[in-house]
């Protein structure tokens, strides 16, 4: 089997074409981040037609770069959510118009569903019940992954994710956003003292797996302004102590935000052993999870509990078409896809898009656990 992949949900333009044995053919990516940097965020419309310029050249890309042409495709595979609708409409009719030319079965993908089992290229031992921890920057779930398409949301924020954290955070410190912020912010962490801002770790109360950043947020606002840190000057123009002083924030929030994700996936091990006591893994992916430091300390987190880390290379934890590709691949195998469109498909025909799509069912159990 050999399988394209777009993505389209966000900010990237990605496509990918991968091999059912995992070989991964070519991969794409077109950023926006010039369009991020300079509207500090992702703005929908401009997003679309960002997407809408370059998606034809990217799927030829990819087709190229794999050295095939979409006859030699066994399936196509896109994302149909969750996510901004008016992107995700652009990958998706690129798909069917593709499977409708070539008379190719068509998968739609979960987005969050892809960001985990991206995992199983990666670690061929890694089968299901697993647990995961799926980071980025609209999404922060812990999810036990019982088989291929059948989860349990033990946990997710109950306001902001932890990638939008990092990101408000990198912006309020005026750091150089033409990447993306967590990497930013990461970079300068190194060189500050973590004990140095003493915030509190969210949710000590709540004895369940939900997480929530948006009082750390303020926390890291107050203690901003607090130093009169002037978000007009770029870190490049900054003095030496002035420096000095948002490394010391960087360092101090990265510290009580990744300890937040640490106690979680403690008592998420504790509640998924006790529905599945077989698990082995704990996966960890999404944006966040190319940050070193963030890998380090779950590492810590797996060896005590006697689980094995799968965290996959940061160019697969980020958004991209490989992971797309490979959950349609994963669908496809268990017969589970759509019959090609026709060739002739009408520009207005309502697609099956799905914005808000959990990933499983909650975990009911949760709530008196809580207790
Ligand atoms: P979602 O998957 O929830 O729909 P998304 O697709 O926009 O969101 P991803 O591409 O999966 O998100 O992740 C992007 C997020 O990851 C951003 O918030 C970004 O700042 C964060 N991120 C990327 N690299 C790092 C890093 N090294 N450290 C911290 N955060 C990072
Ligand atoms: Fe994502």
């Amino acid at each position: 089997l050999v399988v394209l992949g777009i993505e389209t949900s966000c900010d990237d333009t990605a496509v990918a074409v991968v091999r059912s044995n995992g070989e991964i053919l070519s991969q794409v990516i077109s950023s926006q981040s010039e369009l991020l940097a300079r509207y500090g965020g992702v703005a929908p419309k401009m997003a679309e037609e960002a997407h809408s310029l370059v998606i034809d050249q990217v799927v030829e890309e990819a087709l190229d770069k794999a050295n095939l042409t979409a006859n030699n495709l066994s399936a196509v595979a896109v994302t149909i959510g969750p996510g901004l609708s008016l992107c995700l409409r652009v990958g998706v009719r690129k798909a069917r118009k593709l499977a409708g030319a070539f008379n190719l079965p068509i998968i739609g993908v979960h987005h969050m569903e892809a960001h985990a089992l991206v995992a199983r290229i990666i670690e061929h031992d890694l089968h299901f019940p697993f647990l995961a921890l799926l980071i980025s920057g609209g999404h922060n779930l812990l999810v036990l992954a019982r088989d291929l398409g059948h989860y349990i949301q033990l946990g997710t924020t109950i306001d902001d994710a932890i990638g939008e954290a990092y990101d408000k955070t990198a912006k309020w410190l005026a750091l150089d956003l033409r990447k993306s912020g967590g990497p930013a912010l990461e970079e300068l962490a190194k060189e500050g003292n973590a004990q140095a801002v003493k915030f509190s770790t969210p949710m000590k109360q709540h004895k369940d797996c939900n997480f929530s950043y948006a009082g750390l947020k303020t926390q890291v606002r107050l203690a901003i302004e607090s130093r009169n840190i002037n978000p007009e000057i770029p870190i490049s123009a900054a003095s030496i102590q002035e420096r000095s002083s948002r490394a010391d924030i960087a360092a101090s929030f990265q510290r009580i935000a990744v300890l937040h994700l640490e106690e979680r996936c403690e008592r998420a091990i504790d509640w998924a052993r006790k529905i599945d006591p077989s698990i082995k893994h704990l996966v960890v992916s999404g944006g966040v999870a190319s940050n070193k430091y963030v890998r380090s300390r779950l590492y810590t987190v797996v060896e005590k509990n006697d689980l094995k880390l799968v965290c996959p290379p940061p160019n697969l934890c980020t958004d991209n078409g490989v992971m797309v590709a490979w959950t349609g691949i994963e669908h496809f195998r268990m017969g589970r896809f759509d019959p090609p469109p026709p060739a002739d498909e009408p520009e207005d025909f309502v697609y099956d898009l799905r914005p808000r799509w959990p990933l499983g069912e909650e975990y009911a159990e949760g709530r008196s656990e809580a207790r």
